[in-house]
C-alpha cells in the first residue's frame, strides 16, 4: 500500500493569501464603484528593463538559426551570466567569489527550498519570526519539526525578530547547525549592520553551523554601511550560503531567474565527524535535478550587467523606493510605529490591534489591501506589511484614502 510523506500533513494550512483574496472580493462585490488598491502582495508591477527585452529578442532570434541554435546549457549557468556576477555582485564589493562558485537557478523561493536537502535529516534549524515562510515550511515537509502547537512547530529555533531588537533577532541560547538569515527582511524591510551580521558569522564559526543568507532585497539598499552580501564579512566564505534573485532588481518574477552561491571553502560533517566540502554535493543536487535557466533568460539576465542595465535597475529600485518613503512618512505621521521602507520596498507597522482587524478597517473603509503580518508568524501579530509595488500614483491615493479614516 503506498503512503505518503506524512510530514506535509503538519503544515498548517496556509489560508493568508486566499483568505485576503476572499475578503477583497466580497468587498469588491459590495462596492462596485471603489477602485481597490493593492499594497499586498509582494510582486513587481513595473515592466522588464528595456536592455532585457533587447537582450531577450537577440537571443530569440539566435535560437531560431541552426548554426547559433542552444540546446541543453550548463546545468550550473552560462560562464557569461556567472562571471558578470562574480565580478559585478562580488569582486567589485571586496566579496572574493569566483564564477564556478555560482550556481544560476529558476529562482530563489526553490532554492532556499531546495537547499536544506544536502544536509542531515536531525539538524536542528534556526528561523525568525516573521520571516518568508518557505524556509520554515520546507523543514517541516523534510521531517525537521514535531507538531504545530500554539502557532510553532516542536523542533524548531525560532528567532524573535521584534522592535524591540529592531527587528534582528538575539543570538540563540541553543545549538542550531542551520540558521536561516533574509536582509533586507520580508517581511519587516528591517536591514542589518556589518556589526551585527559579523555577529551572526561568529556565532556560526562557533557552533559549526551554516547561515543561509537570502538577500533577494539588495538592490533596495541606498545605505553604503550596509552590506549586500554577507560575504562582505570576514569569515563568511566558510560559513555561509547567499541567495540572490533578479526578481525584485530586475521584475524577473514571471521571467525566472535567480542564483545561489556556495563557496568552496564551506565544510560540513559527516556522523564520524569528518569534514566534507559542501559545493560538490549542491552541484550534484543541481545537476541531478535541474537543467538550466534557457538560455534566452540568461541572456536578459547578463543584460542587466551593463551600463545601461545597472542604470535601469536603479531606476527601477529607485521608484519603488519613492512609494516605499512615502508609504512610511504618512503612516508615521499618522502616529503608528513603523520599521522598513528605507532600504526595502516593504513597510512594517504596528497596527495597535490585531493584524486582522487592521486589514479588515483599511479594506472596507479605504478599499486598500495590506498582508496581515500573522501570516509571516506569531512574532507578525499586531502587525502588518504594505508592499511599495505600485505605481506611485495609486500608492497617493491609496495614503490619501487612509489618512481620512484612520
Ligand atoms: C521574492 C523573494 C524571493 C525571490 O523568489 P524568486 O523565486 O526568485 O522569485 C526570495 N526570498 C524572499 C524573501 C522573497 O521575498
Amino acid at each position: 500500500m503506498i503512503k505518503i510523506n506524512e510530514n506535509y500533513l503538519k503544515l498548517k494550512a496556509s489560508y493568508l493569501f486566499s483568505d485576503i483574496a476572499k475578503r477583497v472580493r466580497a468587498f469588491q462585490e459590495a462596492n462596485p464603484d471603489i477602485q481597490v488598491i493593492k499594497l499586498g502582495i509582494g510582486d513587481v508591477t513595473r515592466a522588464l528593463p528595456v536592455v532585457c527585452i533587447d537582450a531577450l529578442h537577440k537571443a530569440v532570434d539566435e535560437m531560431g538559426t541552426d548554426s547559433s541554435f542552444k540546446g541543453y546549457g550548463p546545468e550550473q549557468g552560462y560562464l557569461f551570466l556567472r562571471e558578470k556576477i562574480a565580478d559585478n555582485d562580488y569582486q567589485a564589493r571586496g566579496a572574493d567569489i569566483s564564477p564556478d562558485e555560482i550556481f544560476v537557478s529558476d529562482g530563489s523561493k526553490c532554492d532556499t527550498a531546495n537547499i536544506q536537502e544536502i544536509f542531515s535529516a536531525d539538524a536542528n534549524v534556526a528561523i525568525p519570526d516573521p520571516v518568508y515562510p518557505v524556509y520554515l515550511d520546507t523543514n517541516v515537509m523534510a521531517g525537521r519539526t514535531g507538531e504545530i502547537k500554539d502557532g510553532r512547530y516542536e523542533g524548531i529555533i525560532y528567532l524573535d525578530s521584534l522592535p524591540e531588537n529592531h527587528f534582528i533577532p538575539k543570538l540563540p541560547t541553543e545549538k542550531p547547525d542551520l540558521i536561516y538569515l533574509c536582509y533586507p527582511n520580508n517581511p519587516t524591510g528591517a536591514t542589518i549592520s556589518k556589526g551585527e551580521l559579523g555577529k551572526w558569522v561568529d556565532f556560526a564559526v562557533k557552533n559549526q553551523a551554516i547561515i543561509l543568507f537570502d538577500a533577494a532585497y539588495e538592490a533596495f539598499i541606498r545605505d553604503e554601511s550596509l552590506p549586500k552580501s554577507i560575504y562582505e564579512i570576514e569569515g563568511a566564505r566558510e560559513v555561509a550560503i547567499e541567495f540572490r534573485s533578479f526578481s525584485k532588481n530586475a521584475g524577473f518574477t514571471g521571467t525566472r531567474c535567480a542564483y545561489t552561491v556556495v563557496p568552496k571553502t564551506l565544510m560540513a560533517y559527516d556522523k564520524k565527524g569528518h569534514r566534507h566540502e559542501l559545493h560538490p554535493l549542491w552541484n550534484r543536487r543541481h545537476c541531478t535535478k535541474f537543467n538550466g535557466v534557457s538560455y534566452p533568460i540568461q541572456k536578459a539576465a547578463a543584460a542587466l550587467y551593463s551600463n545601461e542595465g545597472k542604470d535601469q535597475i536603479r531606476e527601477l529600485t529607485d521608484y519603488y523606493l519613492q512609494n516605499a518613503r512615502l508609504i512610511r512618512r504618512e503612516i508615521t505621521a499618522l502616529g503608528y510605529n513603523c520599521a522598513g521602507g528605507e532600504d526595502s520596498p516593504y513597510i512594517w507597522v504596528d497596527g495597535k490591534r490585531s493584524s486582522w482587524e487592521f486589514f479588515d478597517l483599511i479594506l472596507n473603509k479605504a478599499g486598500v489591501v495590506c498582508t496581515p503580518g500573522v501570516g509571516f508568524g506569531k512574532c507578525g501579530e499586531g502587525f502588518i506589511r504594505f508592499s511599495a509595488f505600485n505605481s506611485f500614483e495609486n500608492v497617493q491615493e491609496a495614503m490619501e484614502r487612509i489618512r481620512k479614516i484612520l
